[in-house]
């Protein structure tokens, strides 16, 4: 029987334990975080092509539970079954790219949700620094000291990745992206958000003509009947400058330039971004070129969903292992072709839209506008 560690408890790391749970096969999950609600997780995600594979890996008990962690108590009705993209300038429609079916999920929830059952394998605390091969086996070491073998190790360990260091030394560097990104949530009224909610009743994206401004708009928090506010999640990126770029200083800078780049949007728009409160925190997002998996500029909003693939592929292949039709190195070295050919495609893609989406016209064959659909030619 194998034995395996899986570094990083995210959403795709906790996926990964609960195939392999359903799987009978041995694992751990080391997490640096303290907790699962230890950080907080700041956005939605939404789950589209993967939730087939997701009914096909997790107990139905849990895909229920997932269901319960959507953005909207109202959900059913909420999860339009589309992705809108609009003009900012006057809110029209560019693009409506259907989708077979939209789960808007609170990640923050679907965190909490995803260890129910295999809570006891889970190590919180372990901050994860080298891994070292042992004969046939894997140690891998934690910063308090502590050192557990395993058959392989797995990083599911985000974006900087201690893993992919030690796999790949010379190359494990996510590449910047020539664009810069500023995100709030902030608190909005039922008469605020409702021109917003009239685009989609949970998320859309825009480009603005001329400047480059892309913007992200996300609902994290709709009104329910006991609160009268909703929290609203704005991300704004546009082209770094050829010239000396700005250095925001502080918070208030920060807030500053996300109103100077909303000066041109349409009313509904601007004036929500306008009235954000002066203390509202800002954070600049580092744009990155996707990794193997998954993407920090995410326009295509399907990084979430590619992870639940690769853990789908996984686990099939060790599904294969543990059934004694095939051996550890040859099923690990498969679903590593595998993925980087996916990959290859995918990252490409992610690449472009992220491109496209600062450059009007919108070209309506982009990656940023077509068919978010599952990879058929690699399943
Ligand atoms: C604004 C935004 C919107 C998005 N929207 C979508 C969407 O709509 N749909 C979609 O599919 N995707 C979306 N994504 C992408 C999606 O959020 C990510 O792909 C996904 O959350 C990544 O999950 P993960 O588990 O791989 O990584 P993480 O969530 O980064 O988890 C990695 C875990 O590893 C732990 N860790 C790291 N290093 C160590 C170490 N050395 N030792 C031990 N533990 C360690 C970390 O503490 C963390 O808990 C979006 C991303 C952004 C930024």
């Amino acid at each position: 029987m194998v034995q395996v560690v899986i570094v990083g408890a995210g959403i795709v790391g906790l996926t990964l334990g609960q195939a392999l749970e359903s799987q009978n096969i041995p694992f751990i999950i080391l997490e640096r975080d303290a907790s699962a609600d230890d950080r907080g997780q700041g956005w939605a995600i939404t789950l589209h092509w993967a939730l087939p594979l997701l009914r096909k890996m997790l107990p139905q008990e849990l895909m229920d539970r997932i269901k319960r962690c959507r953005v909207s108590s109202q959900a059913a009705g909420d999860d339009a079954e589309s992705f809108k993209l609009i003009n900012l300038k006057d809110c029209s429609e560019i693009q409506n790219t259907p989708v077979e079916e939209r789960w808007r999920v609170n990640r923050g929830k679907l965190r909490l949700a995803l260890p129910e059952g295999v809570d006891d394998n889970i190590q919180w605390d372990q901050h994860v620094v080298n891994i070292e091969y042992h004969g046939d086996l894997v140690k891998v070491h934690c910063s308090d000291g502590g050192v557990h073998i395993a058959d392989f190790a797995i990083g599911a360990d985000g974006s900087g990745s201690a893993i992919r260091k030690f796999l790949c030394p010379e190359k494990h560097a996510v590449t910047p992206l020539p664009y810069r990104m500023l995100g709030v949530g902030t608190k909005l009224t039922k008469e605020q958000v409702a021109p917003l909610r009239s685009i989609d009743q949970l998320l859309f994206q825009g480009c603005e003509p001329g400047t480059g401004n892309f913007l992200y708009c996300s609902l994290l928090e709709p009104p329910t009947r006991e609160t009268s506010s909703c929290t609203v999640q704005f991300n704004i990126s546009w082209p770094k400058s050829p010239k000396q770029e700005e250095v925001f200083s502080d918070n208030a800078s920060r807030l500053l330039a996300l109103k100077a780049r909303a000066q041109g949007f349409a009313p509904c728009l601007r004036n929500a971004i306008e009235g954000i409160p002066e203390e509202t925190p800002v954070s600049e997002v580092r744009t990155c070129d996707p990794d193997w998996r998954r993407r920090s500029s995410d326009d295509r909003g399907e990084a979430g969903n590619f992870g639940m693939w690769d853990v789908y592929k996984l686990s099939e292949k060790l599904k294969r292992v543990n059934g004694g039709k095939d051996e550890i190195p040859n099923a690990i070295q498969k679903f590593e072709e595998e993925m980087m050919e996916r990959a290859a495609v995918t990252i490409l893609d992610s690449r472009r839209a992220c491109e496209d989406a600062h450059n009007w016209p919108v070209d309506r064959s982009s990656p940023l506008v077509t068919e978010r659909k599952m990879p058929q030619q690699y399943l």
